[in-house]
């Protein structure tokens, strides 16, 4: 295949996947609008959904904006040879090529960070403000960059250099050991992420003694759930927005909520909610989705050997002769029609998790607990009751709040 028509491909892709997109968000709004069944109409005030109906539509409609302005910028840079332009930009201050590709990867992830800087200062201190949820300072906001580029830079640009490292000195049989090497990464950071990461932007702390505590432990001992770590997490530092989540595996997994959870929740519900993480666990969903991003990585790395060391994408994205840091981009997006369809399988999967965490959690605690704080969930965060189907295909990892009630009904 000449580079012409290469790069065609993969501007064709990035159209494609643009479109596509925006089909799926126009539905979601329309869908949005249409009037409330009786059953979701009794779960929000009419004030109040109002508000979330406005909310999403606030949100669509600022993702046009920033997702066009993002996507105008990057197909841009493609189709006029940019990533060819920025090697040749550094080739004569860096001819180590896999520092070169260090220093191109920063360059391309710190410029289009700050290209974006205005949309994520807008979303988060105009729109989030305005519907009551935002509780990040300016300065937390610089902070959490700050930090964020040193971890990435350090983490990222490890990894990218064991990688590199790889393919020079193995060629195509790079895959299998960085896939080793990957794997170990990922083991390690789903056991430390909560230990070693999290506390850098966050402070978690071990759930207090007192009430809740107590009706935790006693229905940990009901389900013969090994309880070692329950956490609280200071979330109402950025947003007032609530979750809970299961962390870790083996002797290291933890449950962790959000202090804004806590807040707002009973004692009955905060149990119940805490069953339905301990129903992940118990379902073994955890460790299934960990293997699957596992194999599907072994997957990807493998199609990636059979592409990585064609000249002809160098060439496609502006280059004049084979470099593995612009292969690594045209890749990716060659990929992304494969990682699109893995996306779709994964969500289908983690849907269907959820609806047994829900199940455990019903049979375990008292049936009307749970759908209590899944509603209130829904109405503290203003989720939308009625997104459209192919947008709950595609994009939902868990079911819109109406098909878990329906489903833990029966
Ligand atoms: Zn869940």
């Amino acid at each position: 295949m000449t580079p012409q028509t290469i790069l065609l491909i993969l501007i064709a892709l990035a159209i494609a996947n643009y479109g596509f997109e925006i089909v799926l968000e126009i539905l979601n709004l329309k869908e949005s609008k249409k009037p409330l069944s009786q059953e979701a109409g009794a779960i929000y005030e009419p004030e109040k959904y109002k508000k979330s109906m406005e909310y999403q539509a606030v949100q669509t409609k600022f993702g046009f904006i920033s997702g066009g302005f993002s996507f105008s910028i990057s197909l841009l840079f493609l189709a006029l040879g940019g990533f060819g332009w920025l090697n040749d930009l550094l080739l004569p201050y860096i001819a180590d090529n896999s520092f070169r590709a260090l220093a191109f990867f920063g360059i391309l992830f710190i410029v289009s960070d700050i290209i974006s800087i205005p949309f994520q200062w807008y979303g988060t201190f105009v729109i989030e403000e305005k519907f009551g949820f935002n509780k990040t300072t300016p300065k937390l906001f610089v902070l959490d960059k700050i930090k964020g580029y040193a971890l990435g830079a350090l983490l990222g640009g490890v990894l990218l250099y064991l990688l590199l490292l790889l393919l020079t000195t193995l060629g195509t049989q790079f895959w299998w050991v960085f896939w080793l090497v990957i794997t170990a990464f990922m083991l390690f950071m789903n056991m430390f992420y909560t230990t070693l990461i999290m506390p850098l932007f966050n402070k978690l702390t071990p759930l207090e003694e007192g009430e809740l505590r107590l009706a935790i432990e006693e229905y940990s001992k009901k389900v013969d759930f090994p309880l070692t770590n329950i956490f609280v997490i200071d979330g109402s530092k950025r947003s007032s927005k609530a979750n809970a989540f299961f962390a870790g595996f083996g002797k290291k997994k933890k449950v962790v909520l959000y202090d804004t959870l806590i807040e707002n929740h009973s004692i009955e519900e905060l149990v119940a909610i805490f069953a339905h993480e301990v129903g992940h666990y118990k379902k073994k969903h955890i460790i299934g989705s960990l293997v699957s991003s596992i194999l599907q990585t072994g997957a990807m790395l493998y199609i990636m050997s059979l592409f990585i060391f064609n000249k002809s994408l160098s060439i496609a994205l502006g280059a004049s002769e084979l470099q593995l840091h612009l292969n690594l981009i045209a890749f990716t997006m060659l990929y992304a029609p494969i990682s699109f369809i893995t996306s779709i399988f994964s969500n289908v999967v983690s849907r269907k998790n959820e609806f047994e965490a829900d199940r455990f959690a019903i049979e375990t605690t008292n049936p009307n607990d749970l759908p209590k704080a899944l509603k209130k969930l829904s109405v503290d965060n203003l989720s939308n009751l009625q997104p459209h189907p192919a947008y709950v295909f595609f994009h939902y990892s868990h079911p819109p709040l109406l098909k878990r009630l329906e489903a833990m009904k029966k």
